[in-house]
């Protein structure tokens, strides 16, 4: 879409019959209820520089925002709950109600910083000032004491589906966690696929088209273009042009780890999930993975390629947001567990049961559910390898030089071809900075274009 609109002749070319990949809805049981059939929420698509620039409002897209961003049930007394409202936070919080202000604060006020380094290239240190900023918030982390600010940050933390305490996992609990009193963890009015279908209406409104059910299964197919971004994992960079990659290049391609996997269910309910805590009606997203000690054990059995008995699950519930979703008597519920890697588990039962443990009578209101196991998802789209929902895991080093290290990662050694997906930098998220930094790269470099006006925001990069 950048591209088109800086003049160029844009074609998309995707496998699927729709497009989208991770933003997409289906109405998978019934016709008046909306499922996201991969991503639901939304905290980086509301904060992300690219996002901002495009002005998801003026193209139609409404972000729904709940009043609790993030919910986390510890056991059948306590429940953490981070409110959109950071005081009302605070306030639940008990001996770190004091502590959790002081930690967020600082970052809610500088956001536009913090956002901006968190979703950088990782090709330039943030200003001195926002660097200490982070590195004494990603250090603080570990400071919390009480049960409930603990299990907030493990939760956010097990975004990252990986080993557990982690720097990385830290990084994004910093991001996240401040987002929920910033721009927020929205849903979509309708679905995700509002903002697949505003991108690809712009795109179309700059004279791109787009081509699905369009398979590329040999990069030679698409000789005639000048520059080609490709939206793929390395594995499907490797599938598509491994002959014509030199071999250093080739080799740290197949080095490239891919993480642990997400086990997809949604279900067809007959009311609101009947949750021990009524607070928890209001959230649209709850993390269930009880204490940060279970969390962090959950998280590292998967990690080291062991089912954990009770896995941590992310869950949402978008009619807490947005009621177009369904009705009162049919509400989509979204969820997935942690497995490993390639894991073939239908985790239907799993998350039933974990959902039931804070919210017993659960299983009595479901009227449909649809598994998707870790190792079918890559079927789906192939990005998704084993069910690494990252494209490729991220650990320290693989955040860091993302996919591989490079002066720019979103250039490839073959002309004009660049990686535009979640497998380079920033990483995985809905958030269009990873194709912001390829159409940069690709614009400057091929074409000797700046970004298109209102999209020339951050740091000036060199582009070489
Ligand atoms: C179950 C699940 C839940 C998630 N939840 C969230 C969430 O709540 N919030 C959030 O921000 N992120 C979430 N994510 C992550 C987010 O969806 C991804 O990080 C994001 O979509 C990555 O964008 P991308 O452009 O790299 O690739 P994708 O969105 O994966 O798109 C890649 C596209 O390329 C196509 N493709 C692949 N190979 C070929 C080929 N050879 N030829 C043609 N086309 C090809 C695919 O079909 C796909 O459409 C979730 C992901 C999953 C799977």
């Amino acid at each position: 879409m950048l591209l088109a609109r800086s003049g160029l002749s844009v074609a998309v070319y995707e496998a699927a019959v729709e497009p989208g990949g991770g933003a997409r809805s289906a109405r998978l049981f019934d016709a008046d209820v909306v499922h996201d059939v991969c991503s639901a929420v939304h905290p980086m698509a509301a904060a992300s520089p690219f996002f901002r620039q495009f002005d998801l409002s003026a193209h139609g897209v409404e972000l729904c925002h709940p009043e609790v961003a993030y919910a986390h049930p510890i056991d059948e007394h306590r429940t953490a709950i981070a409110y959109a409202d950071l005081e009302r936070t605070c306030a639940r919080l008990g001996v770190d109600s004091a502590r959790w202000r002081r930690f967020m604060t600082p970052l809610v006020a500088h956001t536009d910083e913090v956002t901006e380094a968190l979703l950088g290239d990782r090709r330039h240190l943030p200003q001195p000032r926002t660097a200490a900023l982070l590195a004494s918030r990603i250090l603080g982390t570990g400071a919390f004491r009480s049960t409930e600010a603990q299990a907030l940050l493990a939760g956010l933390a097990a975004h990252t589906l990986g080993r557990l305490p982690s720097p990385v996992g830290s990084g994004i609990a910093v991001l996240l966690g401040h987002l929920a009193h910033t721009t927020g963890w929205p849903v979509p009015r309708g679905g995700s696929e509002t903002l697949t279908d505003a991108l690809v209406a712009d795109l179309c409104a700059h004279g791109g088209r787009v081509h699905t059910d369009a398979r590329v299964t040999d990069l030679r197919q698409l000789a005639h273009a000048r520059v080609v971004m490709l939206d793929l994992a390395p594995r499907g960079f490797l599938d598509i042009a491994a002959s014509l990659l030199p071999d250093g290049y080739r080799r740290a391609l197949q080095r490239v780890k891919y993480g642990p996997a997400a086990a997809k269910v949604d279900f067809l309910v007959s009311e609101p999930i009947p949750w021990r805590d009524p607070e928890l009606h209001h959230a649209g997203t709850v993390h269930l993975g009880g204490t940060r000690e279970a969390v962090y054990a959950a998280e590292n059995a998967v990690a080291a390629g062991r089912r954990a008995p009770d896995p941590f699950v992310l869950l949402a519930q978008p009619m807490a947001a947005d009621p177009s979703r369904g009705l009162p008597q049919k509400q989509p519920i979204w969820a997935y567990a942690h497995v490993p890697h390639g894991d073939p588990l239908d985790a239907t039962e799993v998350v039933r049961r974990r959902i039931e443990q804070f919210a017993p009578g659960f299983g009595d209101t479901v009227r449909a559910s649809r598994a998707v196991p870790a190792s079918e998802l890559e079927a789906y789209n192939a990005n998704y390898v084993g069910g690494d929902i990252a494209a490729t895991a991220v650990t320290v080093r693989q955040a860091l030089a993302r996919p591989i290290a490079r002066w720019n990662p979103h250039r490839t050694p073959l002309s004009g071809v660049y990686l535009c997906s979640a497998a380079t930098a920033p990483g995985p998220g809905v958030h269009g900075m990873c194709g912001w930094y390829a159409a940069k790269a690709a614009l400057h470099r091929e074409f000797g274009l700046d970004l298109p006006p209102g999209y020339r925001f951050g740091r000036t990069s060199p582009v070489s």
